[in-house]
């Protein structure tokens, strides 16, 4: 059973008297469980489905409808999985206490994988999971692989009942599932000689395996159980010769880099970062994957269009990790607008000094930096911050912190976001 949250105006279910907190049954004479069922057996144009209305009666609706026409109904918010590993550098575990509820939560779902992309280590995947991975032809899924060793991977999630993951991506690849992977590097657990064996492994399920990803392990102040080395500039760069090694060979024999390090790992080895070409169509873009050549890419490409801004001071609000990248952009933006760029680089009070990511900024550390600043024209801050309901990771509301400094705050992704914006209201 699925319930109804919303109905959308003109649609077949409010021509049908589908109200909020109907519950969907099954369709075609098949139960509803989830989402996905929901998704996938009302594709067809011609549907039975069986609910029940909110007082209770159950009813059939009989729909016929023209293709691609909408059912018109929203969900409620499906019930998580939960993952059943505990991982010693899992970023949650991280987390400092007092965040609110749900940033605990420690997802490990492959409907989400599937869905938003979200990595899934399949762990808790039983067969009847796997039969609808494969009905639904739920491809490309997002997967946590660490290590393909067995052995190593059970360390690695700390679970000693994980399976086989070679076989379980065996088998949903001879069934046409295709996967992006990733491997999170403990230095001395899944470097070296492990992360080679894993890029053989997913190099040999060939075309199964869309790209892999090299990843340093990721650790905050607070992340109380791992007991591993800290990854430093030398284990970065010993893991880039490995990657590096994998996808020129990728490229001798398939036209693309297929594996890459993370932007995190060239700025931990201190290596310059490749260009945007590099990294094809950026399949791992949301894992920090050629995030900063595509940014470098967007200022390129977006300069020529922006408005003069002579004599404006512009300050830009970003994380250690970026701070020695940025003055190269923000003079190309300079050039481009007349307009003087002030670099603030502030460090995560929430996180700690280990955690230099712009991202998690929280808005606590955005006042810190912003509230004496009255010298500057406008000041721009990394939207990634800032989550759909406008708030930052420490609860602290996006408006109520702009509202609350001396100078206007802006959320921007790349800089050509807001500068393009500014350039319309001038036209306008
Ligand atoms: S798989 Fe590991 S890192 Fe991911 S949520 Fe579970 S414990 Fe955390």
């Amino acid at each position: 059973m699925v319930k109804v949250v919303r109905v959308l105006p003109d649609s077949i279910a409010e021509e049908l008297g589908i109200a909020p907190g109907t519950e969907l049954i099954s369709v075609n004479g098949r139960d509803l469980h989830d989402f996905l069922d929901w998704e996938f057996l009302a594709a067809d144009d011609e549907l039975v489905v069986q609910a029940r209305q909110p007082d209770g009666e159950e009813i059939a609706y009989e729909i016929s409808r023209s293709e691609g026409e909408q059912l018109g109904v929203t969900l409620e918010p499906p019930n998580v999985r939960r993952c059943a590993n505990r991982c010693e550098f899992c970023f949650i575990e991280g987390l400092p206490t007092g965040l609110r509820r749900n940033l605990y939560i420690r997802d490990d779902d492959y409907r989400l994988s599937f869905t938003y992309g979200n990595f899934a280590t399949l762990s808790n995947v039983k067969e009847k999971d796997i039969a609808r991975i494969l009905e639904y032809r739920l491809s490309p899924l997002y997967v946590s692989v660490h290590a393909t060793n067995w052995d190593a991977r059970k360390v690695l999630l700390n679970n000693p009942r994980v399976p086989n993951i070679v076989d379980q991506l065996t088998r949903l690849a001879e069934g046409g599932i295709r996967f992006h992977c990733q491997m999170v590097v403990v230095p001395g657990l899944n470097d070296g000689a492990v992360l080679d064996e894993s890029l053989r492994d997913l190099w040999n399920l060939g075309d199964a395996v869309l790209s892999a990803a090299v990843v340093p392990v990721g650790l905050t102040q607070f992340s109380h159980l791992y007991t591993g080395e800290p990854m430093d500039a030398a284990a970065a760069n010993r893991l880039l010769e490995d990657v590096t090694r994998w996808s020129e060979r990728a490229m001798r024999e398939r036209g693309e880099h297929w594996v890459y390090g993370s932007d995190e790992l060239y700025l931990l080895a201190g290596r310059e970062l490749p260009a945007a070409e590099f990294y094809g169509d950026f399949s791992q873009i949301e894992n920090g994957i050629g995030a900063v050549a595509s940014l470098r890419a967007r200022v390129t490409a977006g300069r020529s269009e922006l408005p003069r801004m002579d004599g404006r001071r512009i300050g830009v609000v970003t994380g250690k990790a970026m701070a020695g990248l940025m003055p190269q952009l923000l003079a190309a933006l300079s050039e481009a607008t007349g307009a003087d760029f002030d670099l603030i680089v502030v460090e995560s009070s929430l996180f700690g000094p280990t955690i230099t990511t712009a991202g998690l900024l929280v808005g606590a550390d955005i006042h810190r930096a912003l509230i004496d600043r009255t010298d500057l024209s406008l000041a721009l801050i990394p939207a990634e911050t800032i989550n759909e309901d406008g708030v930052f990771l420490d609860d602290v509301d996006f408006a109520q912190l702009r509202d609350s400094l001396p100078v206007p705050v802006f959320p921007s992704y790349d800089f050509i976001d807001f500068l393009a914006a500014e350039a319309e209201a001038i036209a306008a």
